[in-house]
This record gives structure tokens, sequence and C-alpha cells, in this order.
């Protein structure tokens, strides 16, 4: 072997291993927000029951760590129901996932004052901390509803006092990729059979979350100098039950390796001062560098105009569900 050819065949053979060693090593914790399920109030136990079980069985499969965010008034919606409802919960602590309290009936904490709030947080623990308490295991974290975390300093900061009293950890979000914005209309195209838009609307969901990871990997740079875990947000809905599998081998493609919200949280960047107060809910990178005045990266994605669309054409109640715009 000529040396020429002995350069090849070295650079050829260790090219995997030098592809894989430049691949950046990222962390993302998952969290799905509104369970049992996002649309609860437009679907049967069974159909909760099903996205349920494709959601926890593809995190299970791939032993992805994740918390499940419950908005308890979501069991009561239908008589008779209550029962498969809980059901549905149980199938989370029974994957070995974790359970969070999300509010009882999701209020923006900017629209209800500080008791009426306290009250939905109490209310929302109910049914959740019984579940985990029969398996020997306590309600750790609770997730805002729309991300509203005060409209002024001493509200935010009363009711994290509340939080951290009753025993909660704060849970961010770092990464929302909107897949509530898409659910409706994934749901529409489901609903009409037609399986040519189910597919424009998952690639579109997919490119637009990739932006969104460009965007949010460049901004924590900027932040912190490196990539502190991520913390994404995500719904119980059809669209995450038939293609979660898809967003985390995008993941995977980006270098992420799953860790729990627990780890997540370890990292600096979480202890780091935050004192945004306003009428938008926004992510914790947002909140971070408005706390700190730095100005916000440019060039964030555009939600996609086509199915931006689909959205007004959808009829009024199925437009707005299951959760209003964030922003
Ligand atoms: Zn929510």
């Amino acid at each position: 072997m000529t040396r020429i050819y002995r350069l090849l065949f070295l650079t050829l053979a260790f090219a995997p291993i030098a592809y894989s060693q430049s691949r950046p090593d990222r962390q993302i914790a998952i969290t799905i927000d509104d369970l049992p399920a996002s649309a609860a109030q437009f679907m049967s136990a069974q159909e909760i029951t099903d996205v349920t079980t494709r959601i926890v069985g593809t995190l299970k499969q791939q032993q992805i760590p994740a918390v499940g965010f419950v908005n308890e008034n979501k069991l009561y919606m239908r008589t008779g129901e209550v029962d498969a409802r809980i059901a549905a919960l149980n199938q989370w602590l029974d994957a070995g996932l974790e359970l969070g309290n999300h509010a009882y009936s999701h209020p923006s904490f900017n629209r209800v004052g500080l008791k009426d709030f306290e009250e939905s947080v109490i209310r929302g623990e109910t049914v959740t901390r019984t579940l985990l308490a029969q398996r020997g295991k306590k309600i750790r974290y609770f997730r805002h509803p729309f991300l509203n975390v005060g409209r002024d300093l001493q509200s935010r900061q009363e009711l994290e006092s509340f939080l951290v009293n009753r025993g909660y950890r704060i849970a961010p979000v770092t990464i929302d990729p909107e897949d509530w914005a898409f659910a409706p209309i994934y749901d529409a195209a489901l609903r009409s059979g037609d399986t040519a838009l189910q597919q424009q609307i998952v690639a579109a969901f997919l490119k637009y979350a990739d932006g969104v990871f460009d965007y949010d990997e460049k901004f924590s740079h900027e932040l912190f100098g490196y990539e502190p875990p991520q913390i994404i947000l995500l719904h119980g809905n059809n669209l995450e039950a038939g293609h979660l599998g898809d967003l985390l081998e995008m993941l995977r493609k980006r270098g992420y390796h799953f860790v729990s919200l627990e780890s997540a949280l370890d990292d600096f960047a979480y202890s780091s001062p935050n004192t945004y107060v306003g009428d938008n809910g926004v992510g914790w990178l947002v909140q971070w560098a408005i706390t700190r005045s730095h100005a916000l990266p440019k060039g964030a994605p555009e939600f996609p105009p086509d199915m931006q669309k689909l959205r007004k054409a959808l009829p009024p109640p199925l437009a707005n569900a299951p959760t209003p715009p964030v922003l």
C-alpha cells in the first residue's frame, strides 16, 4: 500500500468517528402539556387513551424520560368517563414517566388574580398527587399555562413563593415549536381523511421545529456562551401521537441526548436571574434576555404562512382549540 493509499484508507476508515466527534453533544428534556389531552373537550375517552398509548409508547420504547403536565378539569369534561381519563394518566406513571401540575383549568395567571390562580393550582393537583402517592412519589413540577408568569414583579414573586412553599419546582421552557398551532389543522385533516394534507402539515411542523432549534441554539450561545440542556414544550395531541418519533429522530440528528427535567435544571443557566414580567407568555431564553436588557437575536423563524391560512379557515371553536396562542 503506497503512502497516499494508506492515508486515504485511514481517512475513510476513521471518517465515521471523526463525524460523530464533530457532532455537538446536546441535551434536551421532554415535557408534554395539557394532559390527558389538549383537545379533551372534543375527544372521547377512547380517543384520549389512543393518543396516550402512542405518545407514552414512543417514549417508553426509546427509553426517553419525560414529564407530562396535567389539567385535571379535563378529567371531568364528559360524564361517565372520569375513570377512563384517569387511567390515561396512570399510563404515564406505569411507563415510568412523571406527571406535574399545569393548574386545574389552564388559567392565565396574567388574567386571574393570585388567589384564584392559587386555588387552580391546589385543585389541579388532587388526582395527580394521589396517583403519584400510590407509587410512593410526590408531585414536583409546575408549568405556567400560556407561560404567563406575571404582569408585574410582585405578582410573579408572590406566585413563585407560593409554588415553592407547596413543594413545586417551576418547569421552564426554552424551546417551543408551537405544535399546538399545527394540532387543530392536523386534526381536521385526520377527520377529512386527507392523507396528503396530513403529510404536508407534518412536514411543515418538522421544518418549522428545525428552524426553532437553529434559532434557539444560537440564542443560547449568545446568552451563555454554550447551549444549556434545552427544555422543549410539546402537547398531548394527535400530531404528537402520530409523529413524536419523527421529531425525536430530528433531535438525534441535531446531536441531542435525552435527559430528565431534573437533570436539565441542574445546569447553572436555570439559576440565572429572571425578572421578566409582561402580558406575553414567552420562553425562558427571551425572559433571560429581557432580564439582562439583551437584544433578541434577529432571524426568528416565521410560522409557515400556508399553515396559518389553514388555521384561519378552521371553524372558530376548533381554530382556538386546544390552546390559544402563547404569544
Ligand atoms: Zn398548556
